[in-house]
C-alpha cells in the first residue's frame, strides 16, 4: 500500500476497518516478481547500456546514443561521433522516444470492420488474413507502402515484392522532388545535394529552413554557427545571411537581412539576380550560346520588382554582394518550392 492510499484509508475510517469496504477500497492487485534470471544480452540490472543507432524522424539520419536501463530505451542523445549532427539533436529527435512509450500509439494491428470502424486483431489473425490476401493477389499487383527505407529492411521489402510480382512504394511527406526536379536540369543529376554551410561566405535562402525542417537540420544548424560567427578556423570572416521569403521563420528570424517577397515569386527575384550577376560580368563569363540563352530567359529587376514586391535597386545590390563575396551558398526550398515553378 503506497502513502497515499495508506492516507486515504485512515481519512476514510478514521480507523474503522469496517468503513473500508463502503469506501470501495480493496486489496492491490496482485503482481508477479519476475527474475531477472537469463537478462537479455549486454543487460546487467541496475546499469545503464548505451547502443549507437540512427534517428528515424526525417530523412537525416542522425546517429544517436540509445540509454537503456532493463531492456527499455529511456534516453536518446546524440552520438558525437556522427558526422551529421555532431552529438546534437532536434526536438523531433529528442521526442523520438514517444513512439515507442506514447499511450495513444497504435499498439496492434488493425481492420476496418463491417462498420466501417477500426477494430483490432491479434497477431495471429492479422498475418492469417495478409498470407490469404497475398496469396490471392499474388502477380496481379501488389504494393507495399512505406516511408524511406535505406537499410536491410528496405532490401528485404524490395526482395520480397520482387519475389510475389508486386511493387515497394516509397512515401515521404516531406519529400524534395522541386530540389530533385531543379538538380536534374542543372546538373543532369535528379539527386538531393549536402550543402556546404559552413564553409560559405554569404548565404542566401529563398525559402528553405535549413535549421527547421529542411534536409538535414541539426547538421546545417552546426554548419550555421560555424559560417555565422568569428570561428578560429576560418579567416575572421562572418558569413552575411539574408532569408528571401513571404513569411519570418524560425530560420529567417537567425538571419541579417529578411527579404519579404510577395509568395510564390521568390523564383523571380532568384532570376534577376542571375540577370544582374551576367549582365554585369560579376562571375565568369559563361559560353556565348549559353549567355545568349540566359540574357533571353532572366528578366531584368525593373522588369520583377512590382510583382515580386522588392525594389530593383535592393535587388542588384543583393546580387552584388553574392557575386563579391567570391563564396556564396543560395538554397532554395520550403514554401518557395511548392509552387509550379518550385524546381
Ligand atoms: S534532424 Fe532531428 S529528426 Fe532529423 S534525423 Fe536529426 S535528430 Fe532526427
Amino acid at each position: 500500500m503506497d502513502r497515499r492510499r495508506f492516507l486515504t484509508v485512515l481519512g476514510a475510517t478514521g480507523g474503522a476497518a469496517a468503513a473500508a469496504s463502503a469506501c470501495d477500497i480493496g486489496p492491490e492487485p496482485t503482481e508477479h516478481l519476475v527474475p531477472y534470471v537469463v537478462p537479455p544480452e549486454n543487460q546487467v540490472p541496475g546499469i545503464a547500456t548505451y547502443y549507437a543507432t540512427t534517428c528515424r524522424e526525417c530523412a537525416a539520419g542522425c546517429g544517436l546514443h540509445a540509454k537503456v536501463r532493463e531492456g527499455r530505451v529511456i534516453k536518446l542523445e546524440g552520438n558525437p561521433e556522427s558526422p551529421i549532427n555532431q552529438g546534437r539533436l532536434c526536438s523531433r529527435g529528442q521526442a523520438a522516444l514517444q513512439g515507442l512509450y506514447n499511450p495513444d500509439r497504435i499498439t496492434d494491428p488493425m481492420a476496418r470492420g463491417a462498420n466501417g470502424q477500426w477494430q483490432k486483431l491479434t497477431w495471429d489473425d492479422a498475418i492469417g488474413r495478409l498470407q490469404a490476401q497475398v496469396k490471392q493477389a499474388r502477380g496481379k499487383g501488389i504494393a507495399f507502402v512505406t516511408g524511406l527505407e535505406s537499410g536491410s529492411f528496405g532490401e528485404l521489402v524490395d526482395a520480397w515484392m520482387k519475389e510475389i510480382g508486386g511493387r515497394h512504394v516509397t512515401y515521404e511527406p516531406f519529400a524534395f522532388e522541386a530540389l530533385r526536379e531543379g538538380n536534374r536540369i542543372a546538373f543532369g543529376t535528379s539527386a538531393i545535394p549536402s550543402y556546404d554551410f559552413a564553409n560559405a561566405r554569404y548565404i542566401l535562402s529563398f525559402g528553405a529552413d535549413f535549421m527547421e525542417t529542411w534536409l538535414s537540420p541539426v547538421g546545417y544548424q552546426n554548419a550555421f554557427t560555424r559560417a555565422h560567427a568569428f570561428d578560429a578556423s576560418r579567416d575572421g570572416s562572418m558569413a552575411k545571411f539574408v532569408f528571401v521569403g513571404p513569411r519570418l521563420s524560425l530560420t529567417g528570424m537567425s538571419a541579417d537581412e529578411w527579404v519579404v517577397t510577395k509568395p510564390g515569386t521568390e523564383f523571380m527575384l532568384a532570376l534577376a539576380m542571375a540577370q544582374v550577376i551576367l549582365t554585369e560580368r560579376l562571375a565568369p563569363p559563361l559560353t556565348p550560346a549559353d549567355a545568349a540563352r540566359l540574357q533571353h530567359l532572366l528578366p531584368g529587376p525593373e522588369r520583377i520588382a512590382g510583382s515580386v514586391g522588392v525594389e530593383a535597386g535592393k535587388i542588384q545590390r543583393l546580387a552584388r554582394e553574392f557575386a563579391a563575396s567570391k563564396g556564396g551558398l543560395a538554397v532554395a526550398g520550403g514554401i518557395a518550392a511548392q509552387y509550379g515553378s518550385g524546381a
